[in-house]
C-alpha cells in the first residue's frame, strides 16, 4: 500500500509541476512518472501538446541588470526556503514554493524572467552546479546572483539601479537599517522599472 501512496503522491506532484509550466522531461526527472502520462496530463491542463526544444540558459534569463534583480529575488527566496542543501541537490518542493512566492511578489511585472517553473528550475540547476552563485553586497547587503553564463558584470544590481536613478544619497542614510529579506527591498524597487 505504501507503494500506491508514493505513486499517488508522485502523480500529484507531476500535476503541480505541469500546472506551473515545467517542461515534460524535467517533470519526469523529478517524479519518475511515465513520459506518456505526463504529456497526456499536459494536454488536459493546458489544452495543447507540451513544447519541445532547448531549455532556456542563464544568459537568456539574464539579458540586463533589471532581469538580474528578478533572478536574484527568485534565487534568494529559493535559497532561503531550501537552505544549504539546494547547493547539493535541487529541492523540488522548495522550488515550487519559491516560484509561487516570487510569482505573487512580481504579479505586476508584465514580462519577467523567471517566467515559469522551467526558468526557475534552470536557476536552481545552475546554483547546484555552482555555475551560478549567490553573493552579498558589501554596500547595501542585498543578496544577488552572479552566473558564469552571462555577460553581466559580477556586481550588485541593486546598487547599479540606485546609481542609475541618482538616489544614492538618500539610500546611504537607509543602508544601516537591516533588511532581512531581499523580497521587500527588491519588490519595491522593481515597481519603478
Ligand atoms: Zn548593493
Amino acid at each position: 500500500m505504501a507503494t500506491m501512496t508514493a505513486l499517488h503522491e508522485r502523480g500529484l506532484l507531476a500535476h503541480e509541476l505541469i500546472r506551473r509550466k515545467m517542461r515534460t522531461p524535467i517533470v519526469h526527472l523529478h517524479t519518475q512518472m511515465p513520459l506518456a502520462d505526463i504529456r497526456e496530463w499536459h494536454r488536459e491542463i493546458h489544452g495543447r501538446s507540451p513544447s519541445s526544444g532547448l531549455l532556456p540558459s542563464m544568459s537568456t534569463l539574464l539579458p540586463n541588470r533589471g532581469s538580474q534583480i528578478h533572478v536574484s529575488l527568485f534565487a534568494a527566496i529559493y535559497r532561503r526556503l531550501g537552505g544549504d542543501r539546494v547547493l547539493q541537490e535541487i529541492d523540488i518542493h522548495a522550488l515550487v514554493e519559491a516560484w509561487d512566492l516570487f510569482d505573487g511578489l512580481t504579479a505586476h511585472v508584465d514580462r519577467k524572467r523567471p517566467a515559469d517553473l522551467t526558468d526557475a528550475w534552470v536557476i536552481a540547476r545552475d546554483l547546484r552546479a555552482k555555475s551560478a552563485q549567490m553573493h552579498r553586497c558589501g554596500k547595501c547587503f542585498s543578496p544577488y546572483l552572479v552566473a558564469d553564463d552571462c555577460k553581466l558584470p559580477p556586481s550588485c544590481p541593486m546598487c547599479h539601479a540606485i546609481r542609475q536613478s541618482g538616489s544614492g544619497k538618500s539610500f546611504r542614510a537607509d543602508a544601516s537599517i537591516e533588511t532581512p529579506l531581499i523580497g521587500l527591498s527588491g519588490a519595491t524597487m522593481l515597481r519603478g522599472t
